[in-house]
């Protein structure tokens, strides 16, 4: 039954409630605040209050916008028939899920179902070991990671976080992760002219001083999410497959923001051409109606856990429970119908272009809008104290803007406790289904609140 009883709701949550990422003492000025229904892009609080949704759910998740009927349709339906069999067997909307989602990554063909995207990572960071076990006599253990990626929350996904504040207090942390330099050109570590390989380059020098014979993976966003939407510069993923193929590097790309349409493509390492062995994917694969996330391999890494030796320890001796849940799938099934149906990976490439048009105005209007960068319906705004010198804007003033925003009716996100000093970029993902007329407001929105607050 649905519970349109909203008295008592905010003692309760204040009192039983441990919200995510968040300080509580914020909560000794004002409410928490409490989502209550959802259509399209539009959000409604406990008060009544409406909102435009630019983050997809706060965390690049909503892909298809709220309220669709077909999808809990598709839930219910699976539900009451089947809801829940171990991942040793099969079901049906799990086998039909991964036919339609591998049909959608040629080279890949088989999917591992798992419930959260750090869980998804702790499993290619598991493969990743057990490959070195069988296949090079416990060498090959180390994965690289990138600074400003993350992997999740986990201890494991911890230990290949390039966020120093995600990981700060967490430690002691799993050997064998390894960070290499991040690619970000306006906070360029080289004074070169073909930027996006020699950030490449960087990794290969950081896999010649570890031995290349001790690293099995390279796990990489295809575009940075959290650690301020960093698009790669030209030329740097065709470098990284390349030095991945010469060290024999498990490519691992990890799509759990950019995977199922966020940045007009299927997947974010299709606008590069580049040939993964691995691939994990959480967030918009269902739009958060349900909890899924997948692993996805080449049939080449599924055959090392398939070899005949008789030896027990042989195949991947892993289970996720809540994997065989059957809501997801069902769940993603109808999101990527909807996604193809609608048209929204078209939609998301042209409404994509006119919020980096916004943007790129924003940036010619304020002086402190220093760099604009985006890739689909995935786009930042680094705000900078100092335009010449680049020096980050306080962090304070940063979710000062954030602040406005909300106050105009539009909810954005920012770096979050990401990147000492670095938390300056203002972060957007609507949904794939916004119009000309969402974009405008979220731009506008964004333009009267840095007027209010840096003008
Ligand atoms: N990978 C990336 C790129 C992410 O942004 C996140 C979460 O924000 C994760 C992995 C972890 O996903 P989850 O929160 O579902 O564990």
């Amino acid at each position: 039954m649905y519970d349109n009883d909203l008295s008592g709701i905010v003692e309760a949550d204040r009192a039983h409630v441990w919200h995510h990422l968040m300080q509580h003492r914020a909560f000794d000025a004002k409410d928490p605040r409490i989502i209550v229904e959802g259509r399209g892009l539009r959000v409604w609080d406990q008060n009544g209050t409406e909102f435009l949704d630019a983050v997809s759910g706060g965390v690049w998740t909503v892909n298809v916008g709220y309220g669709r009927e077909s999808i809990g349709d598709a839930i219910r339906d699976q539900v009451v028939r089947m809801n829940y069999f171990a991942g040793s067997a099969g079901s049906i909307p799990g086998a039909r899920f991964a036919e339609m989602l591998t049909d959608k990554m040629p080279g890949m063909t088989r999917v591992y179902y798992t419930n959260s995207g750090s869980e998804a990572n702790e499993k290619a960071f598991k493969m990743v070991r057990q490959i070195a076990h069988k296949r090079y006599g416990g060498k090959k253990t180390k994965v690289l990671f990138r600074e400003r990626d993350y992997h999740g929350t986990t201890i494991g996904a911890l230990s290949a976080c390039g966020q120093q504040q995600r990981a700060a207090q967490y430690g002691p942390f799993a050997p064998d992760f390894v960070e290499v330099p991040h690619c970000l050109e306006y906070r360029a570590q080289w004074d070169v002219e073909n930027y996006g390989e020699r950030a490449a380059d960087a990794i290969e020098e950081v896999i010649l001083r570890e031995g290349p014979e001790t690293v099995g993976a390279l796990c990489l966003e295809p575009v940075t999410a959290g650690g301020g939407v960093i698009v790669p510069p030209k030329g740097y993923w065709e470098r990284v497959q390349e030095i991945c193929r010469k060290y024999d590097i498990l490519l691992h790309i990890d799509e759990v923001v950019c995977g199922v349409g966020r940045t007009g493509e299927w997947f974010g390492y299709q606008h590069y051409g580049v040939k993964p062995d691995m691939v994990t994917m959480a967030k918009g694969v269902a739009s958060g109606y349900a909890a899924i996330a997948c692993l996805v391999t080449t049939e080449a890494v599924f055959d090392l856990f398939r070899t005949d030796a008789g030896d027990p320890l042989d195949h991947f001796r892993d289970i996720s429970t809540f994997g065989g849940c059957t809501a997801g799938p069902a769940a993603a099934i109808e999101n990527m119908r909807i996604i193809e149906a609608e048209g929204l990976l078209a939609n998301t490439t042209e409404m994509g272009a006119r919020l980096m048009a916004g943007l790129e105005g924003l940036k010619e209007k304020h002086a402190c809008v220093g760099d604009v960068r985006g890739l689909g319906l995935f786009a930042g705004a680094e705000l900078v104290a100092d335009r010449k010198t680049r020096e980050p804007m306080d962090e304070k003033l940063v979710a000062q803007v954030v602040g406005a925003c909300d106050r105009r009716g539009v909810i954005i996100g920012m770096t979050n406790r990401s990147i000492p000093g670095f938390n300056n970029t203002l972060c957007l993902s609507p949904a794939l289904i916004s119009t000309g007329d969402d974009i405008d407001m979220i731009v506008e929105a964004i333009d009267a609140a840095i007027g209010e607050v840096a003008g």
